[in-house]
């Protein structure tokens, strides 16, 4: 195999090989090849056919314990199967439900939440998305308006929540509401699993700067969202926010998306002929010593992570790191195809189109999404150095 930065670590023994044989033949016989190196944005309703392929093969949940329906997988294997989907150029399926919404609903949710909700998640049925930020409320989130209060058997919202990933075809919200106004603003903010069908919702879609479809907005006219919607405890959402936080900034922090983003590099720059310039080749070179180091810090915290022993800076430290580099390693993309001019929208490499403009702006998402890195960096100063 020729130098592929998405498969660093290839210390696997027996049977962590014959698993990564068998995931590679699989995908390659499975992923839809309309999905595969798509240079632009895959949509939910694109997606849902190759997350139920992932599924029925039982491959969707691989962190998730069996009693749930996961794959209750090693460390390992979870790698192996997310580097052989990257490998081979598939889509790797949305989080909102599968790290996000699920996670939480396993750890605080009800019994009867998990009966509910687990299994649309696992299949790809529901389509979930996170109603966190507002207009004022993004880095500082604590200060959010959306106004939830409690009226017998239900909770009335109203109010507006924005940049909401995958929001024009979301089936279910996990919102932070207000339920209390009085005592310390964390303090009064719960979590409420909105069915988005509910009367009173209004979506309006929003696009991304690459122009694609990707967020909405949505306002809250007196929508009633049943009392047994509540995760945890009343008042208790601000604990609960953070979790999936922790959870969401480990994961955008993964060195995934840089490793892609070099390999791209390199493909482009033999394209473009920026490959035989030296100083290209040590960016290039030096990048991806960066890369390699950095997976390894990966790995280290993911097993940390697994074993309970993850410290409170893990999710920053690993967002602002893999987030500069993935977003670093985009605008190397760029330089590599400086001189191709308009053709650079499209390059046609060996496995498909890249549109390397788009693909820049999407970089962004790992430097925003999931709090800035100057928030990151705000945690990481107050909770890890103790500074004012
Ligand atoms: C691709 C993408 C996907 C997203 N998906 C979702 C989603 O699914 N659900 C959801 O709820 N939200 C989502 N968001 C919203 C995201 O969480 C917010 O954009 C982010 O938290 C920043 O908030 P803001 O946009 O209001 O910027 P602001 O908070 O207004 O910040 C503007 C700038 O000021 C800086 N700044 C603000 N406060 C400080 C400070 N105290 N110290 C230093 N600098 C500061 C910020 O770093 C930033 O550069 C998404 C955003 C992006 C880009």
């Amino acid at each position: 195999m020729s130098w592929d930065n998405t498969t660093l670590f290839s210390d696997d023994n027996a049977d962590d090989l014959a698993f990564r044989r068998e995931v590679r033949q699989w995908i390659a016989r499975n992923c839809p090849a309309d999905l595969i190196n798509r240079p632009d944005r895959v949509n939910p309703p694109e997606m849902k056919p190759w997350h139920r392929k992932l599924h029925e093969r039982g491959w969707i949940a691989p962190h998730w314990p069996r009693e749930y329906g996961g794959m209750g997988a090693t460390l390992k294997q979870q790698i192996i199967l997310y580097e052989e989907i990257n490998r081979a150029g598939a889509p790797t399926p949305f989080q909102h439900g599968l790290n996000l919404a699920g996670p939480i609903i396993m750890q605080a949710g009800t019994a009867e939440q998990k009966a509910r909700h687990l299994p649309g998640i696992l299949s790809g049925d529901m389509v979930w998305c996170q109603g966190y930020s507002e207009t004022g409320a993004g880095s500082d989130l604590a200060s959010l308006k959306t106004r939830a209060v409690l009226e017998g058997d239900h909770f009335i919202v109203n109010g507006h929540k924005i940049w909401t990933t995958n929001g024009p075809w979301a089936d279910w919200m996990f919102a932070l509401v207000r339920t209390d106004t009085e005592g310390p603003r964390q303090a009064g903010i719960s979590m409420l699993l909105i069915d988005m069908k509910s009367p009173g919702i209004t979506v309006q879609p929003i696009r991304n700067i690459a122009g694609q479809a990707e967020f909405a907005q949505e306002f809250f006219d007196n929508v009633r969202v049943p009392r047994e919607n509540l995760v945890g405890t009343l008042n208790g959402g601000w604990k609960l926010a953070n979790i999936v936080l922790g959870n969401e900034r480990f994961t955008t922090g993964s060195p995934r998306a840089a490793a892609l983003r070099l390999n791209k590099a390199r493909e482009v720059a033999r394209v473009s002929g920026a490959i035989g310039d030296p100083a290209f080749r040590q960016q290039l070179a030096q990048m991806e010593i960066e890369l390699l180091a950095f997976s390894a810090f990966y790995h280290h915290g993911a097993s940390l992570a697994a074993a309970g022993k993850a410290p409170v800076s893990m999710g920053p430290v690993m967002k602002v790191f893999g987030g500069d580099l993935s977003h670093r390693a985009a605008e190397l993309v760029m330089q590599a195809a400086g001189t191709l001019g308009p053709e650079m929208q499209r390059i046609r490499l060996a496995d498909g189109e890249h549109d390397v403009a788009g693909d820049l702006f999407a970089s962004r998402i790992s430097v925003v999404g999931g709090g800035t890195t100057e928030i990151q960096k705000n945690i990481i100063s107050k909770r890890v150095l103790d500074l004012p």
